[in-house]
């Protein structure tokens, strides 16, 4: 079996379902973060037999403009989402975000060689200029599911160009890309489109992200209302 990680974003999804052959798990979060996702990573290799990992960023990427506003510009961000992503391009320099985007796959290459020596490790850099938007209005929708071999097309049964996808295992590597998600999108709603497989999973970590709300920064509670509300099981079909 493989492994592909690329990004939450909500353009990718056919382009991604272009390389599922049934046998590759999809993972995804914000900047296809490697180091965000070393958990995840870990249980998959560990329980499964993985011969290649793929890496696939992509170019106007938000989470790449996200850690250009930290490091260029000085930008506040949560110290999570420092910890997951921004800090590992701290030591870097780069004049321009095409530049950022180019060094981001080599770092996460770098760390799925340092993981895992034995595997078949690449990378490509998706240019989203081949990409039709094809969004309907300005409500998008962020989706949270474990990693998963099944195409987006099945997953994600409506709108899709208004879906952002994120895959992992672990709460501690879903938690950051969430509130990505609700830092880079002002103007969204977020919600999970549910579907009756991941039921179980997203009711598990909507309970946890709800234990302490008073540590939340508010945008993340006021989107967290929202999951919850959208999570009742009425809605779940
Ligand atoms: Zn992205």
């Amino acid at each position: 079996m493989e492994i592909i990680i690329s990004c939450m974003d909500r353009r990718l999804h056919g382009k991604l379902d272009a390389f599922n052959d049934g046998e590759t798990f999809f993972l995804r979060n914000a900047g296809a973060n490697v180091f965000g996702l070393k958990e995840t990573l870990r249980q998959l290799v560990n329980s499964n037999n993985i011969s290649a990992i793929k890496v696939m960023p992509h170019t106007d990427c938000g989470a790449m403009k996200l850690v250009s506003s930290v490091i260029k510009d000085g930008a506040k961000v949560d110290a999570e989402i420092d910890k997951m992503l921004v800090e590992q391009f701290k030591h870097m320099k780069f004049s321009s975000r095409d530049e950022l985007e180019r060094a981001n796959l080599e770092i996460q290459l770098k760390h799925l060689k340092d993981m895992f020596p034995g595997i078949n490790v690449a990378g490509d850099l998706i240019d989203i200029k081949d990409i039709e938007d094809k969004a309907k209005g300005h409500s998008h929708v962020l989706y949270i599911a474990k990693p998963s071999t099944k195409p987006y097309s099945e997953i994600i049964e409506e709108n899709p160009f208004n879906t952002y996808v994120v895959q992992a295992l672990s709460r501690e590597e879903l938690y950051p890309d969430i509130k990505i998600a609700v830092m880079l999108g002002q103007e969204k709603v977020f919600m999970p489109v549910l579907s009756r497989e991941e039921e179980r999973m997203v009711k598990m970590d909507f309970s946890v992200l709800g234990m302490r709300p008073d540590i939340l920064p508010e945008e993340l509670r006021e989107s967290i209302e929202i999951i919850k509300r959208y999570s009742l099981p009425t809605k779940i079909k």
